[in-house]
């Protein structure tokens, strides 16, 4: 089975002018979480129309140019924790104005991650241009997993005509529990972001250890390693969803396996989403 995602969100576009956008939700939402200063910086569109590899960003002329910078920064772990420290977000097409879904990410934490990497990272220590890309694999990877719950989500809304799904637990699940342990979408994409650490060349053992300094519901993706639990904690957040929604009581969770397999990386790779990369905060007054 194959998802067009090009097709989903379009889809999704439709449903919600059926219903005058009535549950889109304002861009301003993210911005509580996101500091606006970060939220409203310029950014630009970058890797639009490379496939997602290790071989093309490696080859990229992008990723030349920018490892110049690289050792510039010094290792800050506090400001590459993904959201928490506006290191990079994930921006849902369910959003509006829509003109800037995708994967956000700071330049400076970027290029903090990649310095990290590139001095304490086995096999990746003064492979300078490799950091680089491993960085961006562990930023996409960990984004790409919102993109995905995003995903199963609006194919529940199509298949019951039904808009307010995403809205609805994007307000009061992931907002209401963001930064707190009990978010446990972010526990899921850090889980999901440690499964595919070969994918992005960095060592797991590192990783682990990266990852629970993290704290909170980042910390707690441990409880969604190994074995099935990653694929059990999906349906865990799906549950969210289907226990509030009576119109989903026949819903399966079979009909979303297929964002939730861990095997499934060339729907994750195929680059339909657009990166977008902030180089300074805009000044907010
Ligand atoms: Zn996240």
């Amino acid at each position: 089975m194959s998802i067009d995602s090009d097709k989903l969100i379009n889809d999704i576009i439709n449903l919600n002018k059926l219903t005058d956008n009535k549950h889109m939700i304002s861009e301003e939402l993210l911005s509580e979480i996101i500091t606006p200063e970060w939220y409203y910086s310029d950014s630009e569109r970058i890797f639009a129309n490379i496939k997602i590899s290790w071989d093309s960003l490696l080859q990229s002329e992008f990723t030349n140019n920018i490892s110049l910078n690289v050792n510039r920064f010094t290792i800050m772990r506090r400001d590459i924790v993904f959201e928490k420290s506006f290191c990079t977000w994930y921006q849902p097409y369910h959003l509006l104005p829509r003109t800037k879904w995708g994967i956000h990410i700071r330049s400076s934490s970027w290029m903090k991650v990649s310095s990290q990497l590139n001095k304490e990272c086995p096999h990746l220590i003064s492979k300078l241009d490799e950091s680089i890309v491993a960085a961006f694999l562990y930023i996409y990877f960990h984004g790409a997993f919102h993109y995905t719950v995003e995903n199963a989500i609006s194919t529940m809304e199509l298949s019951t005509s039904n808009s307010s799904f995403y809205s609805d637990y994007y307000i009061h699940n992931y907002l209401k529990t963001f930064n707190t342990s009990d978010c446990i979408e972010e526990s899921l994409a850090n889980a999901y972001l440690y499964e595919n650490a070969s994918e992005c060349r960095i060592n797991k053992e590192y990783l682990k250890n990266e990852l629970i300094n993290q704290g909170d519901a980042y910390a707690d993706f441990l409880k969604y390693i190994d074995n099935d639990n990653l694929f059990n904690g999906c349906q865990e957040l799906i549950m969210q969803i289907k226990n509030k929604h009576k119109d989903l009581l026949d819903y399966e969770f079979k009909n979303l396996e297929y964002f939730f397999n861990i095997k499934s990386l060339e729907f994750m790779l195929q680059n339909q989403i657009p990166i977008w990369l902030h180089h300074s905060p805009k000044p907010i007054h």
